[in-house]
């Protein structure tokens, strides 16, 4: 028997996609980064794009769990012609801001019909994106500090 509701279960379901979708769209850039040679920054947004399949798995083990349907909708093509190193930190930025109203457009639905199992969840993404928000505008903040890509790419590192 499913202890989630049909509503949870398919905002969860539209949320693992929006998080492969945000790996999709990192994995691009990381590609932009490599075949530039820059390979520190290629790293970062690899690493950032596994970060994201990891919490499409977080919803999809909490559904399992749950008893609820995992359901992997279709994917869309992300932007990949991007112009300079500013053009995507500043879209990473935005699109995690996208990423985190989402995360309290799912809050608010379990508020609104009182599922609080899935509390816990919902917290850690909170604080995830939190975390999210602040790894790329200090990126973008170090950029700013440097006239050269590649000096930048040398001095990009991530702690996880
Ligand atoms: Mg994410």
């Amino acid at each position: 028997m499913a202890n989630i509701s049909e509503k949870l279960n398919n905002a969860f379901n539209a949320q693992i996609k929006e998080e492969l979708e945000s790996a999709y769209l990192y994995l691009g850039m990381a590609v932009w980064f490599e075949e530039r040679t820059l390979d520190n920054l290629a790293d970062w947004f690899k690493m950032q794009a596994e970060e994201e399949f990891e919490h499409a798995m977080k919803f999809k083990s909490h559904i399992v769990e749950r008893g609820g349907s995992v359901h992997y909708l279709a994917l869309a093509e992300q932007k990949q012609d991007w112009t300079n190193i500013m053009e995507i930190l500043e879209a990473s930025y935005t699109h995690e801001k996208y990423i985190t109203e989402k995360i309290t457009e799912l809050h608010n639905i379990a508020k609104e019909i009182k599922e609080y199992s899935s509390n816990y969840l919902i917290q850690w993404f909170m604080k995830e994106q939190v975390e999210e928000e602040d790894n790329i505008s200090g990126l973008i903040d170090k950029y700013k500090g440097y006239k050269n890509d590649f000096n930048f790419d040398h001095h990009v590192t991530r702690v996880e």
